[in-house]
């Protein structure tokens, strides 16, 4: 299965990943918040959607989407 690994603390809460992702995987978090004051996003994926094509990885402009697996 294929999935993302978000460095939450390198977060600037752009939100371009979540305008990315072609399978709407990447949603803002109702009550995280990192160090900077952000409100992160999260990774929700529960039908396995993920296509590993790291799209929103790319797009990423502070590397916060730290790995993508491919499965
Ligand atoms: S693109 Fe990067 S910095 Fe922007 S919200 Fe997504 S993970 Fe955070
Ligand atoms: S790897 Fe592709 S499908 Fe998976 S969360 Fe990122 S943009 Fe979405």
């Amino acid at each position: 299965m294929s999935h993302i690994v978000v460095d939450e603390n390198r977060c600037k809460a752009c939100y371009l990943c979540v305008k990315e992702c072609p399978k709407h995987l990447i949603k803002v978090s109702k009550d995280k918040v990192n160090k900077l004051g952000n409100s992160v996003v999260e990774f929700d994926d529960p039908n396995h959607e993920c296509l590993g094509c790291a799209m929103c990885a790319t797009r990423c402009p502070d590397l916060a989407i730290s790995e993508v697996y491919r499965g």
